[in-house]
């Protein structure tokens, strides 16, 4: 279990911006999370937080009970795997220089996952895992010759040879085609499904978040103003910031 106790954020010191403000969220294996809420509302910062990318600057974030800044390298390392990050390709997640093999290659290797004799083995099975058939016609491809969808495929994949029981996704299908979309919510639910992955997913896509969610996380200018299970927040919202929100979202 994933847990964020009262965590701000605040960049530039003491009269800086704060980006997150005191935000409370439980994430476990299994449960799809979403976390929606205007731009700049601070759920990019939030997500770096839970990725252990930038330090709280109070409050705090512990995996099974165990803070972040009380772990030892190796719990730091096992936290690293555990939880792993999907984000939006056009961000550059994807080398233009590495090839597919390279890409899960470098992940197996510095995580030592498996041997080298056993690499191809491990980044085939992840790569058909996201329905990327036959592997070995992906493998030796760059970046620029896949398709967007192939290309979050990918970057899920190279999450999966980890082995994590949480994946952050940050608008990983916001740039997608609605079809490619569904392609890839459909690899990422059955995922949920079959190896128990939770997600925390964060969009800007409502209609998304009603397809997919479990669990719903409204946010509003650094702080989470409503969160439950999605059929309550989007039947019966409790706060006037997700009436909103909801009101302004195409044909839900
Ligand atoms: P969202 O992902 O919801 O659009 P962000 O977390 O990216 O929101 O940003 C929340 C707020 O924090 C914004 O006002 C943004 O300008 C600010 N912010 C984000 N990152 C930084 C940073 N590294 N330095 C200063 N301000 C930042
Ligand atoms: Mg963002």
């Amino acid at each position: 279990m994933l847990e964020v106790t009262g965590a701000s954020k605040v960049f530039g010191g003491r009269h800086g911006v704060t980006a997150v403000q005191e935000a409370s969220l439980i994430a476990r294996p299994g449960e799809f999370i979403a976390i929606v809420g205007e731009s700049g509302s601070g759920k990019s910062t939030l997500a770096r937080m839970l990725l252990g990318l930038i330090p709280p600057t109070s409050g705090g974030i512990a995996l099974d009970g165990v803070d972040l800044r009380r772990m030892d390298p190796t719990q730091r390392r096992g936290y690293r795997r555990t939880v792993q990050a999907v984000l939006q390709d056009p961000a550059g997640s994807l080398n233009p220089r590495k090839t597919v093999r390279k890409a899960l290659a470098d992940v197996i290797r510095r995580h030592a996952i498996a041997s080298r004799k056993d690499m191809e083995r491990v980044a085939s099975a992840a790569l058909e895992s996201v329905g990327l058939f036959p592997a070995s016609a992906f493998l030796d491809r760059y970046p620029h010759e896949l398709s967007g969808g192939q290309r979050q495929r990918v970057l899920i994949a190279r999450a999966l040879v980890l082995d994590p029981r949480i994946i952050i996704a940050d608008e990983a299908v916001s740039a997608l085609d609605a079809s490619v979309k569904a392609g890839v919510l459909r690899v990422m639910t059955a995922l949920q499904a079959e190896r128990g992955i939770g997600y925390v997913f964060i969009t800007h896509d409502l209609p998304v978040v009603q397809k997919v969610a479990d669990t719903v996380y409204v946010m509003r200018a650094g702080r989470i103003v409503e969160h439950g299970p999605k059929k309550r927040i989007f039947e019966d919202p409790q706060h006037e910031y997700t009436r909103t929100l909801l009101a302004a979202a195409p044909r839900l």
